[in-house]
């Protein structure tokens, strides 16, 4: 028995609205990712850790989601993406910080996993060692797409605007669809991430992502903390997504750990990390999987691309209910 479970991101607020036109691009990225990935792993190819990098590899390659190519833009123009991956056998994991020339985020983190010592690495020390690692290496305007320079700009005309007020510094992508409305409003929320267990029982978890658009410079959210945005014991795996700064502030992911640990209850214990992020402004979800194979996608914004992979059934879903 093998599950593996991916995100595409959380996001927008009130009721759910239907698809967009992108949608179905982002519903068949992710049946791919679960499709090809999903085998490899059921058949013992691949184990835990590789299946969670090569999905988010797949989510990184895809444009639509804010992770790797079509990343949110920061303040100043330039595009920075943390990522961190964690191996819930032996608590091993790897995280890199404002890096801006991989096109793989996650696998650099995964490297520096695999070599054991430090955890994270950050800025261009994280490029250099990526790009040393093997992880390809890309220009800044391969990884920004015209999607996102249009967030961008409309994110810098709400800062003109009179009436804009310190909390706008910095915006997830859904809050910029509540705000405006063109055709850059769509959406596009994405930081990704994936949990898996394999047939030998053993757990991870991996995320990576761009960020917030307008984010300021040196922001660090929580995809790269382990223990916020990312976590694997031997029990459960853990991948977060939404306003970062919530997350990190309750060490969301580790508090599902430790609230599942006692309680032994995984769709309770889900919930309750999403209560204690939401008076934070965390809005938000996120996607977890246990050594028993249950598994819980829980979110409390509009929307939350999702999918699992489970024993050869595949299912994807963005809004309240899954697709047929
Ligand atoms: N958690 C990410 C961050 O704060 C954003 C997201 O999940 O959309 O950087």
């Amino acid at each position: 028995m093998a599950i593996l479970v991916i995100h595409g991101g959380a996001g927008g607020d009130g009721p759910w609205l239907g698809k967009t036109p992108l949608d179905p691009g982002r519903i068949d990225c992710m049946k791919q990712v679960l499709k090809v990935v999903g085998r490899r792993l059921e058949s013992g190819e691949i184990d835990c850790l590789e299946a969670v990098t090569l999905a988010v590899e797949m989510l990184e390659d895809e444009p639509l989601f804010n992770a790797g190519q079509g990343s949110v833009i920061g303040e100043d123009g330039s595009i920075t993406m943390d990522a961190s991956i964690m191996r819930g056998l032996d608590k091993a994991a790897g995280s890199v910080i404002n890096v801006t020339k991989l096109r793989h985020p996650i696998r650099a983190a995964n490297f520096i996993l695999q070599r054991g010592w430090p955890v994270m690495l950050n800025s261009s020390a994280a490029d250099d060692f990526g790009i040393l690692s093997g992880v390809e290496q890309v220009s800044q305007d391969w990884l920004k797409t015209e999607l996102r320079q249009g967030q961008w700009n409309q994110w810098k005309q709400s800062k003109l605007n009179p009436g804009t007020t310190d909390e706008d510094d910095s915006v997830l992508d859904h809050d910029l669809e509540g705000r405006v409305s063109t055709e850059f409003s769509d959406e596009g929320m994405g930081t990704v991430g994936a949990v898996a267990l394999d047939s030998n029982g053993n757990l991870a978890a991996a995320t990576s992502t761009g960020g917030m658009t307008g984010k300021p410079v040196g922001r660090v959210g929580d995809t790269p903390i382990i223990g916020a945005g990312t976590w694997s014991d031997d029990t459960i795996a853990v991948s977060c997504t939404g306003v970062g700064e919530a997350y990190i502030r309750t060490c969301a992911a580790h508090s599902l750990a430790t609230s599942y640990h006692s309680s032994g209850k995984l769709t309770e214990s889900a919930d309750k990390v999403l209560d204690d992020v939401a008076p934070l402004g965390g809005r938000g979800g996120l996607i977890a999987v246990t050594s028993h194979g249950q598994l819980t996608m829980p979110f409390q914004t509009r929307l939350m691309y999702r999918g699992y992979w489970d024993n050869y059934n595949i299912k994807v879903g963005i809004g309240p209910e899954f697709e047929p």
